[in-house]
């Protein structure tokens, strides 16, 4: 029986524990102080690390991690690293035996240009790519990239649980409502969403069908948001570039 545990770090990042009540993994450990106080409360071993960027805050307890407990650490192929790790690319199967799960990586380059997601267990951890409701900043790759990223991840089972890496949710259902108003689910996301926020509980995971019904960064075919981008005529992935540039200035 696998527990997957939000661990809040810095403004809003999760740093993602996957656990079974013996051994540990964790996604993306920024820091890692809240790591180790949740390992030691739970009396977990941390015997492995996914990584699916470079950016300081997916990476900057990596070495005390190392450092403490000696994890097996993966991370993308194509981008470079200081502590040793096993470089992981698209089709490659993880095999994390101690908590009798496999992941299947993913490239899923935009927001940079090796960032990779990890698929398993229903569940997907993609980092910075697609978030609820939103998706990452293009601070590496194209437009067309990152379009084609989220297009990968939008094809996985609709059930699949997705564990992004930041409480971004609130600020993209509102940027999503100024292009798609009278989307109704997207409207009672947003009333859930607060709901949540006031408890003080994550927005994620979401899920694949959720995020097709309301991420606007998966719906660059919805008339609605063609029509409030007066483009009517453009091609996806044009429609999916506005969105983002709106999206810079939100
Ligand atoms: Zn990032
Ligand atoms: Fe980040």
């Amino acid at each position: 029986m696998l527990n997957i545990i939000p661990i809040p770090a810095f403004q809003d990042n999760y740093l993602w524990l996957i656990e079974n009540g013996i051994n540990a993994t964790v996604v993306d450990p920024g820091d890692a102080a809240p790591v180790i106080a949740a390992l030691k409360k739970r009396s977990l071993k941390l015997t492995n690390i996914l990584i699916t960027h470079h950016h300081a805050d997916h990476i900057g307890g990596v070495d005390a991690l190392i450092a403490k407990y000696s994890p097996q650490v993966y991370a993308p192929e194509k981008e470079q690293y200081s502590f040793s790790r096993i470089p992981v690319h698209e089709g490659q199967l993880i095999e994390i035996k101690d908590l009798d799960v496999s992941f299947n990586v993913m490239d899923v380059g935009g927001h940079t240009n090796g960032h990779v997601a990890y698929y398993g267990a229903n569940s997907l951890f993609c980092g910075d790519t697609l978030f609820g409701a939103g998706c990452g900043r293009l601070f590496e790759g194209t437009p067309a990239q990152m379009f084609a990223s989220l297009q990968k991840i939008a094809k996985l089972p609709v059930e699949t649980a997705v564990y992004c890496a930041h409480e971004y949710t609130e600020h993209n259902l509102q940027f999503a409502k100024t292009v798609e108003k009278d989307n109704p689910t997207l409207i009672e996301r947003i009333r859930l969403a607060r709901k949540l926020r006031d408890a003080n509980l994550p927005t994620i995971p979401s899920s694949i069908l959720l995020e097709l019904a309301t991420n606007p960064f998966l719906r660059c075919s919805s008339p609605e948001i063609m029509s409030s981008l007066d483009l009517q005529h453009a091609d996806e992935i044009q429609i999916f570039t506005t969105l983002r540039q709106m999206r810079n200035q939100f």
